[in-house]
């Protein structure tokens, strides 16, 4: 069996023509979707996020409007910016860029976002939606994982499905799509025993801890198909993922790199759920 590298960038590059081309026929009858993003501080990393985020969003010919606040901005100053984006006729689709500075509740930003402009898909009234079964937006990097998987051309039905890490943001989430595409979902994080012998039953492995070589080359199976969200930079400044790619892909395998596999899908995703929300339901 050969390893097959699981190509993020040409699945998202297909995910965000299809959107583009639904952006189009929204344009034909005068609507433009619109998303808001709002960063709050000067976090290097965020602020690269928001320009990929903004970069993704002129490709598809989605409007994008930047709310750039400084570090010591005040939560009542931010709550007024949120309340008047969700009544914002223009505004579809509502982006607070996390992490906030330390002074700033971000459970509470996330709650006053308006579950209908909630792009991110991390209110808990959709995360609700998502957990019975009838969710209106996905979460991005969650669902891109579910997108890798299937535009391979890998069944997740009836799979042995591990998840590794049960944040609210990727594993807990990811866990909720599989179950939902009829896998048999296992969910691991730091104090699963034989997480090794749990993971080399597994058909189908997605590993978010934010700890590289959480998963090496002797937990998985031939034939596995391996998802890594992880982005960890490594001493000498590249980004590696939390599972050991190099000694993972000389085995015959399905795998994700990083960078350059979940990574694009998540902001692909994101163009969707802001074509979502000016469809409605
Ligand atoms: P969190 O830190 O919130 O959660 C990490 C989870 O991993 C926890 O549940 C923790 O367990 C578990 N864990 C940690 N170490 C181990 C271990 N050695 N064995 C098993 N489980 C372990 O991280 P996130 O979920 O937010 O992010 C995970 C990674 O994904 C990060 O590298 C992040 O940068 C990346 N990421 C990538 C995105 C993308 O677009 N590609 C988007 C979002 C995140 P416990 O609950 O017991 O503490």
């Amino acid at each position: 069996m050969e390893f097959t590298k699981i190509d993020g960038l040409k699945i998202s590059a297909e995910v965000k023509a299809e959107v583009k081309e639904e952006v189009g026929r929204l344009a034909e009858i005068g609507v433009v979707p619109c998303l808001a993003v709002v960063l709050v501080g000067d976090d290097p990393a965020s602020k690269i996020y928001v320009a990929n985020k903004q970069k993704a969003c002129e490709a598809v010919g989605i409007k994008s409007l930047s709310y750039i606040l400084p570090e010591d901005t005040e939560q009542d100053e931010l709550d007024e910016l949120i309340e008047s984006l969700n009544e914002s006729g223009e505004v579809n689709g509502i982006l607070v860029q996390l992490p906030l500075p330390k002074h700033l509740d971000e459970d509470r930003v996330i709650k006053l976002i308006s579950p209908k402009k909630d792009v991110d898909c991390f209110h808990p009234y959709n995360v609700g939606r998502l957990w019975t079964g009838d969710p209106f937006f996905l979460p991005c990097t969650p669902a891109g994982v579910i997108e890798l998987i299937k535009r391979s051309g890998f069944e997740i039905e009836g799979k042995d499905c591990v998840v590794i890490g049960r944040s609210n943001i990727v594993g807990k989430p990811v866990s909720a799509l599989l179950q939902a595409e009829n896998g048999t979902v296992t969910m691991c994080h730091s104090k699963t025993k034989n997480l090794g012998e749990i993971c080399k039953r597994a058909d189908i492995i997605v590993v978010a801890t934010g700890h590289p070589n959480t998963l090496t080359a002797d937990m998985v199976k031939n034939g596995a198909v391996v998802i890594d969200v992880g982005i960890n930079r490594k001493p000498d400044g590249k980004l590696c993922g939390d599972a050991d790619y190099e000694n993972i892909s000389k085995k015959g395998v399905a795998m994700t790199p990083v960078p350059g596999g979940v990574g694009p899908m998540t902001i692909a995703m994101l163009m969707k759920n802001c074509v979502k929300a000016v469809s409605g339901e």
